[in-house]
């Protein structure tokens, strides 16, 4: 059940916006990352706060809000047609309006700049078929900048710390001014003072770190997943970047991955064509016996319900699609020919397809519906 917005900002629902505002000002400060580093609890009422904010905050989503309640914004369309929150970027873009730009108060000292954010790391995840079908931890080695033990930093003296400098210039319209970043902090308003002999030019250096990943279920070739603050760290006062988890999947002996679904090919004999056969389908977590008529045709698609890989969001699994391709044997011995040659002219032997048995153009259309 999702929280009241008006509850999460702590507010009566008949609050004005100056009030809805002052709220969220409030949350906002309280649960900000910054001061509650590594503490989940508090950075999900952060974005609870900065989602409440966003919907209560537009005069039109609102009055949706009051009328149909959190439906209001489910399904397509509506404010994050099913999102998960909104991330932390939006957030910070929001954050212009509601503390009138630079969010002085964070990060200690006042009166500063937004702390500088490293850079992001990137690696490459190569997963199976079977650690996709049921997620998996990956643990993978990384090399971070981190700041040096003992270096420190004081505040830079060009932009007195507040990582910008204003610069007048000169137009037809008269001189204007405008903001900067700071060319001898980079914008972090923060310059190394100390700095250990093993340190770099900004007081980094490279360390191995292990960090551990969660990919859930269902994930697919080339998509990108965000470990927040495990990418470099930045000179001074400031947050990690993050690093960028991409997947590559790797191909599979024999199974086929088509979305949620997956593709294999049964080879039988033409014998067992004839006379019916069971058989051991290796599906992704384990054996699945299937049993096939007498007089299987080739061609057929035999569905396993469920077999397939689950919806990255959840929403059940797709299915395992057994292509029957009955082998027609290449040599045959002296009566084997003769049987075949007597048949050839044999009422049993001559192809009738049903109506039911479908065309192969009717079951690839099936597929894909
Ligand atoms: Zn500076």
């Amino acid at each position: 059940m999702k929280k009241d917005f008006y509850e999460i900002l702590g507010i009566s629902k008949n609050a004005d916006a100056a009030e809805i505002k002052k709220a969220y000002r409030k949350s906002a400060l309280k649960y900000h990352p910054d001061k509650n580093p590594g503490d989940k609890e508090a950075e999900e009422n952060f974005k609870l706060a900065a989602e409440a904010y966003e919907v209560l905050s537009d005069p039109g989503k609102k009055a949706k809000y009051d009328q149909y309640g959190h439906q209001a914004f489910d399904g397509s369309g509506g404010f994050g047609g099913g999102h998960g929150g909104m991330n932390m970027d939006d957030i910070f873009s929001q954050f212009g309006d509601i503390f009138g730009g630079g969010f002085g108060g964070f990060g200690g000292g006042g009166g500063g700049p937004r702390r500088a954010k490293g850079s992001n790391l990137r690696i490459k995840v190569k997963l199976t078929l079977e650690e996709i079908a049921n997620g998996v931890e990956k643990k993978v080695k990384v090399k971070r900048k981190v700041q040096a033990k003992g270096v420190t930093y004081k505040t830079c003296s060009t932009c007195n710390g507040q990582g910008q400098v204003m610069r007048v210039t000169n137009t037809i319209l008269g001189r204007m001014q405008s903001a900067s970043t700071c060319p001898t902090c980079g914008g972090s308003g923060q310059i190394l003072d100390k700095r250990p002999s093993e340190a770099d030019a900004q007081g980094m250096i490279l360390e191995d770190e292990t960090v551990s990943i969660k990919i859930p279920a269902g994930v697919v070739d080339g998509m990108q997943l965000k470990v927040s603050n495990k990418g470099n760290d930045a000179p001074g006062n400031s947050v990690p970047g993050d690093l960028i988890v991409a997947i590559e999947e790797l191909e599979h002996e024999f199974l086929k991955r088509e979305g949620e679904n997956i593709h294999f090919d049964l080879y039988i004999s033409f014998p067992e064509a004839v006379l019916g056969v069971s058989k051991d389908i290796e599906a992704i977590n384990g054996k699945v016996r299937i049993k096939l008529e007498e007089g299987i045709q080739s061609g057929k698609i035999l569905r396993l319900k469920g077999k397939g890989i689950p919806s990255i969001n959840g929403y059940g699994s797709g299915d395992l699609l057994v292509h029957v391709n009955v082998w027609t044997p290449k040599t045959l011995n002296k009566e084997q020919k003769q049987f075949f040659e007597n048949a050839l002219n044999d009422e049993h032997f001559v192809p009738s397809p049903e109506k039911s048995e479908k065309s192969f153009f009717e079951k690839v259309k099936d597929m894909f519906s």
